[in-house]
């Protein structure tokens, strides 16, 4: 299993991988758009409405998926989206 880079913040959990996260999530979240804001903030569309997803100490999103299970495909979305961006760059 390769070694995911690190956030530029140093963040802790950088990984896609959590315990709640199902294939379905998952291939949600690649479906979904997601727009930077801020360095800590993204816009994420694509859903059934959009979402705004922050990094702070940990991941938040406004989704009620996020309050029932602590992850969501929006917050996958932005890892998704951070994690190719570094790939490229
Ligand atoms: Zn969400």
């Amino acid at each position: 299993m390769q070694q995911i880079g690190r956030g530029k913040m140093g963040i802790k959990d950088d990984s896609l991988e959590h315990p709640f996260v199902s294939e379905k999530v998952m291939k949600k979240a690649k479906s979904l758009s997601v727009a930077e804001i801020t360095p800590t903030e993204w816009y994420v569309v694509g859903g059934s409405e959009p979402h705004v997803v922050i990094r702070s100490e940990d991941w938040e999103c406004d989704c009620l998926g996020f309050k029932f299970s602590k992850v969501c495909s929006h917050i996958l979305a932005v890892k998704i989206f951070l994690q190719e961006g570094e790939k490229h760059g």
